[in-house]
């Protein structure tokens, strides 16, 4: 289990804490829950905080999932950690659909609207909405957990790979060793420079090797100049021919270009990188290479999570994850605020969306469901629920969608943020 966040009675953030401590602490009445996603309690006395805050909250920035995960450098404890699911699809969705509902107003005999495709500007460092999105849903939860533990540091895997480096690799020569942080480097440059895809048959689905494009027997160098990706299939056909040899002149050529810097460079990931550096905690960046070195040589499995605590050279060496199960948030948005919603064909012919509010409970909140054994319905049920005027609602689960789920059944769990909320499942103790 994750420990729990633990602030004070002025809701200043103190250490998280273990979960059996913190059921000590409510079941003896000095102790509150103050928050269900993620478990925070609230102190019912007054505790000055530890001074400098511990605790470093480490990012792996995804385009469909970010990995967030508190990290105790001095213990090598991971404390706390989440998978946060983007809804940049969905955005992208939206707009879509808003702006084909705008458009097929000139087909249709409304008043005269002046045209306004270009009046407008975009402002410096612009992004696109989904883009956006995506960085706002990494702030927001910095932003929260900073109120409900102390934060002194944090960690951001910025780029793929060290271009620096690479940048001697193609020049000077850096050799490539399998095994070691710049092997690590080099495996994340062929993967951009061949894009991730075998440099022969063009297979992107099966596992890729390193492969030398004059062969190691016949005295071809370790440069990274040499080097190209290759399936299991096409090293073995290729064997102890060069590329050239094996029909293949356009791949030696290729190898010997060096990857141009702006394929490298990731928009999100920067501005994601100047908006954390406003907040003027001291920000230590890492590369794709040295989180799968970190992590692969602690010998964890691939995550979101686990990525994410593995950024950055300031990792602690034993890494305890032993019992640490992520929460798993995903963006939901707030609700629609279409006032006009459309038929199938996309024409607007319906009113706006009927309340969101029934009884208290407004869509987004997190409820728990006990349906009475009289209903076909029964059992109990937690998710999310989207709220019906009828008040027979939906309730989204981790298993799926329950339709006609009445909120005279329900109890409130969590106020709708913004999010969904699942409880992930727990890693196997470590070998
Ligand atoms: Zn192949």
């Amino acid at each position: 289990m994750s420990f729990v966040l633990v602030v004070d009675a002025e809701q200043r953030p103190l250490s998280p804490t273990h979960p059996g401590h913190a059921r000590k602490l409510l079941s003896r009445g000095k102790a509150a829950v103050w928050r269900r996603y993620p478990f925070t309690i609230i102190l019912k006395t007054v505790v000055p905080p530890a001074q400098p805050a511990s605790l470093r909250l480490k990012i792996d920035p995804g385009s469909k999932t970010t990995g967030i995960a508190l990290v105790n450098d001095t213990t090598g404890q991971v404390v706390w950690a989440a998978e946060l699911a983007h809804r940049g699809q969905q955005v992208t969705e939206r707009l879509a659909q808003r702006r084909a509902c705008r458009r097929s107003r000139c087909q249709r005999h409304t008043r005269y609207r002046p045209a306004r495709f270009d009046n407008r500007r975009r402002r410096e460092g612009w992004l696109p909405p989904s883009l956006e999105s995506r960085i706002a849903n990494v702030l927001t939860w910095v932003e929260r957990l900073r109120r409900w533990c102390p934060i002194g540091a944090l960690s951001l895997e910025l780029v793929k790979f060290d271009t620096q480096l690479m940048q001697d690799a193609e020049i000077s020569g850096v050799e490539y060793q399998h095994g070691e942080l710049a092997g690590y480097e080099v495996k994340e440059y062929l993967l951009e420079k061949w894009g991730r895809r075998c440099a022969y048959c063009g297979a992107t689905d099966r596992p890729l090797q390193v492969e030398h494009i004059a062969p190691q027997v016949r005295h071809g160098s370790d440069r990274v100049s040499n080097l190209a990706l290759a399936c299991r299939d096409c090293n073995d056909a290729k064997g102890k021919r060069t590329a050239e040899e094996f029909w293949y002149p356009q791949t030696q050529a290729q190898a010997r270009q060096p990857l141009r810097d702006a394929a490298a460079v990731n928009v999100t990931r920067w501005a994601l990188y100047h908006r954390l550096m406003a907040l003027g905690l001291p920000l230590e960046t890492g590369t794709g290479g040295r989180t799968k070195w970190n992590r692969t040589r602690r010998g964890l499995p691939k995550t979101h999570w686990l990525d994410a605590a593995c950024v950055g050279a300031s990792t602690p060496e034993p890494l305890r994850v032993h019992g640490i199960a992520p929460l798993a948030m995903r963006a939901t948005g707030r609700h629609s605020r279409q006032m006009c919603r459309t038929n199938a064909a996309g024409f607007p012919d319906k009113a706006p969306k009927a309340t969101s509010v029934v009884d208290g409970f407004r869509t987004g909140d997190m409820v728990r469901a006990v349906v009475p054994a009289t209903s076909t319905k029964a059992g109990v049920y937690v998710g999310q629920i989207a709220i019906r005027a009828t008040g027979f609602c939906n309730l989204t689960t981790t298993t799926g969608t329950v339709q006609g789920i009445h909120v005279r059944y329900c109890q409130p769990l969590h106020r709708g943020d913004g999010y969904a909320y699942a409880t992930g499942v727990a890693l196997p103790p470590q070998a």
